[in-house]
């Protein structure tokens, strides 16, 4: 194939979303007497996770969730973080629990993201979650990754039997995306930085997705005619927001492709509206 690949719209895609999840979150109100609720919690004043929380409570108070966002001090301790948590975990009203990572220097990130009760960890990012992604089973799942799925369900990308390949192992997204496909019954390889040949993996991918944050790793040359290309890499830099895919070359090889930015992006907070209405309405089943 050498012509224009279909540029994925993931704003639109998003959009689609989340006026689905305001539906669902007003006939939750409706059921219930209350809005699905996320709680968020800020540590320290990181400017980027401030534009991250900032942004996913604007999207909470669109759809109809009931955004509650806990700031607190870079010096606040371990075990304050931990009594917010046991706190958060204990309340009726609150659905989803998100812990903004990275934490300041002193909390370790792993320890205290398990803390949060499963039912309520709208990120996907305790063991539970993760085990359970990883076990084909029903889970919460990470919001870049549940993205990237609902990305491909989009355009109706053929998964069954496709070779995909998946460059990054991160936990919040390589790996999920990884388990995710397989679930799909894609044949699956991750690469990584001790990948000794990324061009010849990548080449064999019929979906290709790229989750490193390295601009331009993944050059046109590494892509099979035809491929669909996934582009989850955001690296900031003079001149905007870069993937990790060289846009120009893969759209003259790929089948279909997501631009940086509109493309993943849009698709995170979107997941993180479906996350937490996913996580009102197994907790409300539960309680009745
Ligand atoms: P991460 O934790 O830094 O993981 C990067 C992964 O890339 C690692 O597994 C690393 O391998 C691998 N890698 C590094 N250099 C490589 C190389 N030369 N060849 C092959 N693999 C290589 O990052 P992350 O949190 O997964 O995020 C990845 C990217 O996605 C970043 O740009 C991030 O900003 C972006 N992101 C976007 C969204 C969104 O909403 N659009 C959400 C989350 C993340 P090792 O494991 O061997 O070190």
């Amino acid at each position: 194939m050498n012509g224009s690949a279909r540029i994925i719209d993931g704003k639109a895609v998003a959009a689609a979303v989340r006026a689905e999840i305001a539906g669902a979150a007003a006939a939750f109100n409706e059921a219930y007497g209350r809005p699905p609720g996320l709680a968020t919690i800020l540590v320290g004043d990181d400017p980027a996770s401030d534009v991250y929380v900032t942004s996913k409570h604007k999207a909470c108070s669109e759809t109809g969730i009931a955004g509650e966002d806990h700031r607190l001090p870079a010096t606040t301790t371990s075990a304050e973080l931990s009594e917010l948590i046991a706190q958060l975990n204990g309340r009726d009203d609150v659905d989803g629990i998100l812990l903004q990572l990275p934490l300041p220097d002193g909390l370790d990130d792993a320890q205290l993201t398990e803390l949060i009760d499963p039912a309520k960890d709208v990120d996907g990012l305790t063991a539970a979650n993760a085990g359970r992604v990883v076990q084909g089973r029903d889970a919460l799942v990470p919001c870049t990754p549940s993205g990237v799925m609902r990305l491909l369900a989009h355009i109706g990308a053929e998964l069954e039997g496709a070779e995909a390949v998946v460059v990054g192992r991160s936990n919040l997204v390589g790996r999920p995306v990884a388990s995710l496909l397989l679930a799909e019954n894609a044949t699956v390889t991750t690469c990584h930085s001790r990948t000794r040949d990324l061009g010849a993996v990548c080449r064999r991918a019929d979906v290709l997705v790229a989750c490193v944050g390295s601009p331009g790793i993944v050059t046109g040359d590494m892509i099979k005619p035809g491929a669909i290309v996934i582009d989850v890499g955001t690296t900031r830099g003079a001149d905007g927001l870069q993937g990790d895919v060289v846009f120009d070359e893969a759209l003259k090889v790929a089948s279909a492709i997501t631009p940086v930015p509109g493309g993943v992006g849009p698709m995170t907070i979107a997941c993180l509206l479906a996350n937490t209405m996913k996580a009102a309405q197994s907790r409300a089943a539960v309680a009745v």
